[in-house]
């Protein structure tokens, strides 16, 4: 699995679950699991919103 914005490899533990999030190590693009499919993952890119979780 390759970061789509500078396609560092991208280290993924095989035990990671929908949901969390993988940084890159390289250009520290956020994304996210977005399903799990067997070995199969789908990333997406994690919105860089801002930490805006309310309170
Ligand atoms: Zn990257």
């Amino acid at each position: 699995m390759n970061c789509s914005e500078c396609d560092a490899t991208l280290k993924i533990l095989d035990d990671a679950s929908v949901g969390e999030i993988v940084s890159c190590p390289d250009c520290g693009a956020d994304f996210e699991i977005a399903s799990k499919d067997g070995s199969n993952l789908v990333l997406k890119q994690a919105e860089s919103v801002g930490e805006d979780w309310g309170e």
